[in-house]
């Protein structure tokens, strides 16, 4: 008891002097120390992103060219659309497949439906493409890997239901740069405003700077060219199949390129975006948290950069941000001005969309990896689009 006692004595005269409350001035070391950690921390959760921007952007500007091809030599190539659940958008997507400029005997469309109960298959096949029907849901990857091994095309394009492309010659120029490289991705256009343009315009502009230095580790389901045979297929025990499949392109020697010449754009879900977020992010954890366990193996000194650097960005750098708003909101409560003069320019900052952009996605980043520890997401509830 007299212990006790005592320890809760220590304990309120630690607090009073971290408070400051002590006359000599020396109360203010722990706030202070608080503080610094916060700002070394928020220094680096900053520098190191802004960094990689600025030199990705550079890069950017190059021009990823692809070689000619004649009339007559264009390869055939297959578009796989998986679908769960699409009837209400799967015309318009069929349409938008079907009005690119390639040689329509050159062209095989195939669409993989894992079980809708609304009549996503029935619609398809009305409109003369072909239906691979799968009786349950067993997950996008899945679903991809039983089309592929029923496909026919030189080369194969993926494209998710709720996507379309802008213009009519998205596979033509895809299948000249896949003369030079080993896959193909898109840029994306988000449809609505909101949050979703400055985190897509940042995006698209990585992924391209990401392919002028070497190959870009992420993908888009939107529109995934690449030859057959480079891949051994998709992953079905971790949701980024599309960029996993991109990771094994460039593992294989080959080079993954996002190209500005060929836009997608992608329907941003009526509501539960949040959740819609956290998944996807979840998925792309997941990949780089493999990525990681593989990067030893990674012969390429450029792509094993882009390798550490995502990496890093997706699974710590959020981390570092959390850690440091939490520092410097205990140092604040311990009276440290300085401190709570940082935490309101940190609520200002709010205000700017680009900021909350960013840390909406660290916090967003963050709670994924929770998220996975739960559920892996591998089969998703279909938001409404
Ligand atoms: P997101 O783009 O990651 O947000 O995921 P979406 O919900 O848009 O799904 C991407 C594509 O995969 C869409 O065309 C879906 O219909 C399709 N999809 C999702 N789950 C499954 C599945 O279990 N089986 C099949 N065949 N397709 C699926
Ligand atoms: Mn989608």
């Amino acid at each position: 008891m007299i212990e006790f006692k005592f320890f809760v004595n220590r304990l309120s005269k630690t607090i009073n002097i971290a408070r400051g409350s002590n006359k000599n001035g020396r109360g203010m070391l722990i706030p202070v120390v608080l503080l610094t950690i916060a700002i070394a921390l928020a220094l680096i959760h900053i520098s190191v992103p802004a960094s990689y921007y600025a030199y990705m952007v550079k890069k950017a500007g190059c021009e990823l060219e692809g070689s000619c091809i004649d009339d007559d030599s264009y390869p055939t190539v297959t578009v796989i659309i998986p679908t769960y659940n699409e009837a209400k958008i799967i015309e318009r997507k069929i349409r938008d497949v079907l009005r690119q400029d390639y040689p329509k005997d050159k062209m095989e469309v195939l669409v993989v439906d894992s079980g809708s109960d609304d009549g996503t298959a029935g619609i398809a096949e009305g409109l003369g493409v072909e239906v691979l029907r799968q009786e349950g849901r067993k997950g996008k990857g899945n679903a991809l890997n039983y089309a592929l091994s029923r496909s026919s095309g030189e080369v194969i394009i993926i494209s998710d239901a709720d996507s379309t492309w802008v213009g009519g010659d998205a596979i033509k120029k895809a299948v000249s740069l896949l003369k030079e490289y080993g896959g193909v991705t898109c840029i994306k256009e988000a449809y609505n405003k909101g949050i979703e343009k400055p985190y897509r315009d940042l995006y698209n502009n990585l992924r391209v700077g990401e392919s002028c230095f070497y190959s870009t580790p992420i993908a888009h389901g939107e529109f995934f060219a690449f030859k057959r045979g480079l891949i051994e297929g998709f992953s079905e025990d971790i949701g980024a199949d599309d960029s996993r499949a991109s990771h094994e392109i460039a593992m294989r020697g080959n080079r993954f390129i996002a190209t500005k010449s060929i836009v997608c754009k992608e329907l941003v879900p009526e509501k539960g975006y949040l959740h819609w977020r956290i998944r996807r992010a979840q998925h792309l954890v997941q990949h780089f948290s493999k990525v990681l366990r593989e990067i030893k193996e990674v012969r390429d000194p450029r792509y094993k950069r882009i390798l550490q650097v995502e990496s890093y960005l997706h699974l710590f750098n959020p981390w570092f941000l959390i850690v440091a708003l939490s520092l410097d909101v205990a140092s604040s409560c311990l009276n440290n001005i300085t401190a709570i003069a940082l935490l309101a320019l940190f609520f200002i900052s709010l205000l700017s969309a680009k900021a909350r952009t960013w840390i909406i996605t660290q916090f967003l980043l963050a709670l994924s990896q929770v998220r996975n520890a739960f559920t892996k997401e591998i089969v998703w509830k279909k938001e409404a689009k």
